[in-house]
């Protein structure tokens, strides 16, 4: 067995850490600054001329294929590239990507959707969350009717991220209520000019920016339709899929710099003539938050490996994703503990993660229905116990 990574894998992660590390990091303390001004993002010049740089060095395009332009890295190279740019709370991303469901579309969709979302012209959002139907997307009941070639969406849908600043939405809706969602939802692609209005929803933490989306009559032609008719519950569970794994590789990030920053923390801090460090209160919970940091950081890598070599990924990122996202909320827990009432300012980025990462036990499949798909699995026989090393 080897846990060493690969010296293409070690060179592409050290590249990833010198860029944060040199032109992220810098940027933390004024991005903090604009938080506590009520800001959410870094200004928009900011992020271009840190994308441009990026592109630069060869970093653009992290999962999209070599045709458009992309890099086309391992899944287990773009977790490690992930656990990287999770270490700062500047909300960063390198750009040239799309959702992984927009390269099964039709060679127009691919003009009019793709290419500019690739280009970061163009912002889509995913829609499947219903008020009636989240954990049980089965019961979605926003409907697509036919009207000659068009089709009359009718619906809301909930807690879409990025929805109210999208200018297209991805939406699943029911073409045919008798097969049900699992064989009778269709997806869309709808322009926010084809009618459907949204809604900021305030939340505790300030990622994602989720938006209610209604559809009143809103009309498409039958070129919209992504993918099959009736095959859009398969392409929202690939989407789903997709998310658990690079969640857990954020997890994984964030809980780094957490216990470094608590490391670093306990070893200058001094109470009743000591550094705080040299209490076992203290040692505990720094002991423990490495022994999950690295349990968790194979679960991480673990569900993309099974991604990369082309097996079912689903156990193995329903795992990941239930352990890091709890994980997570432990270890920026603890690392706010450590650095007691300064760990509760906007100083630092530890109580802004301690809101945000609570969001990620919840969406892509809150932690009960990734226990449901693990014992599912097991009790069905989908998977035998440590399958994979069987
Ligand atoms: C910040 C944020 C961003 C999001 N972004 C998107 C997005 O972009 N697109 C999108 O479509 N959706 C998005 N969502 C929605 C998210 O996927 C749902 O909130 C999630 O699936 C849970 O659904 P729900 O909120 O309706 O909770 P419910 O399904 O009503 O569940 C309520 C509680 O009951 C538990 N529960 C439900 N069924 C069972 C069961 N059988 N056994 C045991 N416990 C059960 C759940 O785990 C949960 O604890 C987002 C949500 C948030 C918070």
């Amino acid at each position: 067995m080897d846990f060493e990574l690969s010296d293409e894998q070690r060179d592409i992660r050290d590249t990833v850490r010198a860029f944060v590390t040199k032109e992220i990091l810098p940027l933390e303390e004024d991005f903090l600054r604009l938080v506590r001004e009520g800001g959410a993002r870094l200004p928009r010049d900011e992020e271009r001329r840190l994308r441009a740089k990026a592109r630069a060095f060869g970093f653009w395009g992290l999962s999209t294929p070599e045709e458009y332009g992309g890099m086309a890295l391992p899944a287990v190279t773009q977790s490690l590239i992930n656990v990287e740019l999770a270490k700062t709370c500047v909300p960063f991303r390198f750009g040239g990507e799309a959702d992984n469901i927009l390269y099964g579309a039709d060679a127009a969709q691919q003009e009019e959707y793709l290419k500019p979302t690739i280009e970061g012209e163009r912002l889509g959002c995913f829609a499947l969350t219903e008020p009636g139907a989240g954990s049980d997307a089965g019961a979605i009941s926003t409907y697509a009717r036919r009207d000659g070639d068009d089709w009359l969406i009718n619906g809301e849908k909930t807690f879409i991220s990025n929805g109210d600043d999208a200018d297209y939405a991805i939406v699943i809706a029911l073409t045919d209520r008798d097969k049900g969602a699992r064989h009778g939802a269709t997806a869309f692609l709808v322009d926010r000019e084809a009618g459907w209005t949204s809604s900021r929803i305030s939340t505790m933490g300030s990622w994602h920016q989720p938006a209610s989306l209604s559809f009143d009559d809103v009309r498409v032609p039958a070129g919209k339709v992504l993918g099959e008719v009736g095959g859009g519950f398969e392409l929202a569970m690939r989407w789903v899929g997709k998310g658990r794994y690079v969640i857990s590789a954020q997890c994984v990030g964030i809980a780094e710099r957490c216990l470094k920053m608590a490391v670093d923390y306990a070893g200058l801090r001094e109470t009743f003539g000591r550094k705080i460090g040299q209490n076992q209160a203290i040692q505990w919970m720094i002991a423990d938050s490495e022994t999950e940091l690295e349990a968790a950081r194979w679960l991480a890598l673990r569900a993309a490996w099974d991604v990369d070599r082309g097996a079912d990924a689903r156990h193995a990122s329903a795992m990941a994703k239930l352990f890091c996202t709890g994980m997570v909320g432990r270890v920026v827990d603890r690392a706010l503990q450590i650095h007691g009432g300064m760990g509760y300012t906007k100083e630092l980025p530890l109580e802004g993660w301690y809101r945000a990462v609570r969001a990620m036990r919840i969406f892509e499949g809150t932690d009960e229905v990734q226990r449901l798909i693990l014992s599912r699995d097991l009790l069905r026989g989908h998977t035998r116990i440590g399958g994979h090393l069987a």
